[in-house]
């Protein structure tokens, strides 16, 4: 079965005319998952067509705005679709307690439940897993506590004596937002795709390790040590408009770079 990744938002905190704030749903084993929530979701969901009733679980990396203004949209919209299905919110506590009393106020009146499950996003840990997919948090190094996620496709073979065993298939690895940090390597060692976050340029290093983030050419070394299959780069400063400079600076260091625009497709 084919994996998907769409691109729905791929700038940083700032919103330009050709990027969106954070977000982007992962596709596995015919399961939808949304990976952060920037302001504007549900618009770019509703004009690529995007169904939300295969949508049950949302991963939201950190607390800042970029990642998570857009769930009091998405999840009151929802109500207003008559969704009767629980939705699942995978997110450090503190995004239940800003949460609660706007989904109280705005979308009290919905049919559908919201589940918060906490995570520790300073730990390593297993925290969704069902028959064919599961996925583990990613320590961050950030602003603020940040933690990325790894998906796994696993699948169930038979073996000759007719028990069965599970092999991994695919492994996506999601990265935003960080700077430059080598503890990732070990849990994202050998994935076939990695979306990198590549804030600014090596021109802007010292802006870049002042507001902990990474540039192109982090993100390339930590491919590159990492041995992964593909390496995406996103979360861009509004402040470079053309993104090709983002490409031109990681492809020596990691040739398989791709940019990730709002809208792609890409396989998994
Ligand atoms: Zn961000
Ligand atoms: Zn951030």
């Amino acid at each position: 079965m084919k994996g998907k990744l769409t691109i729905l938002g791929c700038g940083s905190a700032k919103p330009t005319k050709t990027t969106s704030p954070s977000a982007q749903l992962v596709e596995l084993s015919d399961k939808a998952f949304l990976v952060d929530c920037g302001e504007g979701v549900v618009l770019t969901m509703q004009r690529l067509g995007t169904h939300t009733s295969r949508l049950y679980n949302i991963f939201i990396s950190h607390l800042h705005g970029d990642h998570c203004f857009g769930l009091i949209g998405l999840l009151t919209t929802l109500g207003m679709l008559k969704r009767t299905q629980p939705m699942h919110i995978y997110a450090q506590p503190d995004l239940e307690k800003l949460l609660r009393p706007l989904l109280d106020y705005h979308a009290g009146d919905r049919q559908y439940e919201i589940i918060f499950h906490h995570i520790n996003p300073r730990k390593h840990a297993l925290i969704y897993e069902d028959r064919t997919v599961s996925v583990e948090t990613i320590p961050l190094k950030h602003g603020v506590p940040t933690c990325g996620f790894l998906f796994k496709e696993t699948h169930r073979v038979k073996k000759e004596d007719g028990s069965f065993e599970y092999e991994t298939r695919k492994r996506y690895a999601y990265c935003s937002d960080t700077m430059y940090s080598e503890k990732i390597v070990p849990i994202i060692e050998g994935v076939d795709v990695l979306y990198h976050e590549s804030t600014f340029l090596q021109s802007m290093a010292a802006r870049s390790k002042e507001v902990k983030h990474s540039t192109a050419a982090d993100a390339a070394t930590i491919a590159r040590k990492a041995g992964v299959g593909k390496l995406i780069l996103g979360h861009y400063s509004a402040r470079v408009e053309d993104h090709t400079l983002f490409l031109e600076e990681a492809k020596p260091i990691f040739e398989n770079t791709a940019l990730a625009e709002e809208n792609d497709v890409i396989e998994l």
